[in-house]
């Protein structure tokens, strides 16, 4: 299973109905992976890699502007298996008609002009917002799966495009960064909190639960070792604490012999020298009567003061 395809293509299946939100999700698409050839042959292209993401930009523009694009599909590489799906619109009058309602085309001193920032008319309302991220994910957005580790990502050509996405993204509070990268602009989240906000906000709710659950079982996980370690932690200092007491009892046996030490300091040091990895506590319970941790630190310290004062004597 892969969370970026299966999350795409889950928002292609999205019902939309208002022109806002269409035009916003299709402006999103052109935005960042639209191409313009402007040769002999004047053409808009869209691409992708996704089947169920070219139908639905194909009926996207079908709805929104009744323009029919042409469909070609060809293999990547000879060597990899992807196809790559290409939406070409021809014709100078429709492709102006195209940008110039999504705002990526502009009055300039030489007539017009392509915008590199995202007209905000077209993403006034929230519901537009969320329908222009969705489009960006399309377009060009990645995730990593939650089992390894909490990026999501959509790739920009260039930075004015990432900050636009970064400032939509800072409207649902998901902390984007936007980083340089060898092939353009990264605008990214990390948090996983602001992942699950994000599958929220662009409608992906099948991958939003599949991304709670394996949130929710790392986090588990990550309780369960956080309590491992910590048992290992005092079962360590249990064994440090008991090594320099059966160093004591080593330097009051070489002075004066256990045998010769009072039966309940005698008890004890025979019971610690058996049993290093005791608690005082357990080592309490072997004692005949058995006796209770505050007990067993009183003898211990004893044997800690005795050996204290022969080392000094030495
Ligand atoms: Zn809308």
């Amino acid at each position: 299973m892969s969370f970026a395809r299966d999350s795409k293509e889950e928002v292609t299946r999205i019902k939309v109905d208002t022109q806002c939100c269409l035009k916003a999700e299709l402006g999103a698409y052109i935005f960042i992976n639209g191409s313009m050839n402007l040769g002999k042959k004047i053409y808009l292209e869209l691409n992708s890699e996704n089947a169920a993401v070219a139908r639905r930009m194909f009926s996207l523009l079908k709805e929104v502007f009744e323009v029919e694009a042409q469909i070609v599909v060809r293999q990547k590489t000879r060597l990899k298996k992807n196809k790559v799906y290409n939406l070409r619109i021809e014709g100078r009058e429709k492709i102006l008609k195209i940008l110039q309602s999504i705002g990526l085309i502009k009055e300039g001193i030489e007539g017009l002009m392509l915008n590199e920032n995202i007209n905000q008319e077209v993403i006034e309302n929230e519901c537009c917002k969320r329908s222009f991220l969705r489009g960006a994910y399309l377009a060009s957005g990645s995730m990593t799966d939650p089992d390894l580790s909490y990026h999501l990502e959509i790739i920009t050509e260039y930075k004015s495009k990432g900050r636009d996405l970064v400032r939509i993204m800072d409207f649902f509070d998901l902390k984007p960064g936007l980083m340089e990268k060898k092939n353009g602009y990264i605008v990214y989240i990390k948090g996983s909190e602001e992942i699950s906000t994000f599958l929220n906000v662009i409608g992906a709710h099948k991958a939003l639960l599949d991304f709670e659950n394996v949130r929710v079982l790392k986090g588990m996980r990550n309780k369960i070792n956080r309590l491992v370690n910590c048992e290992t932690a005092n079962l360590q200092k249990t064994v440090v604490a008991s090594l320099r007491q059966v160093e004591n009892i080593d330097i009051i046996d070489r002075a004066i012999g256990i045998s010769n030490l009072p039966p309940d300091l005698k008890e004890i040091a025979i019971k610690r020298v058996n049993y290093p990895e005791k608690t005082l506590k357990e080592l309490g319970e072997e004692l005949n009567p058995p006796l209770g941790k505050s007990g067993v630190n009183h003898r211990i310290r004893k044997l800690e003061r005795m050996a204290k004062k022969i080392k000094k004597e030495i």
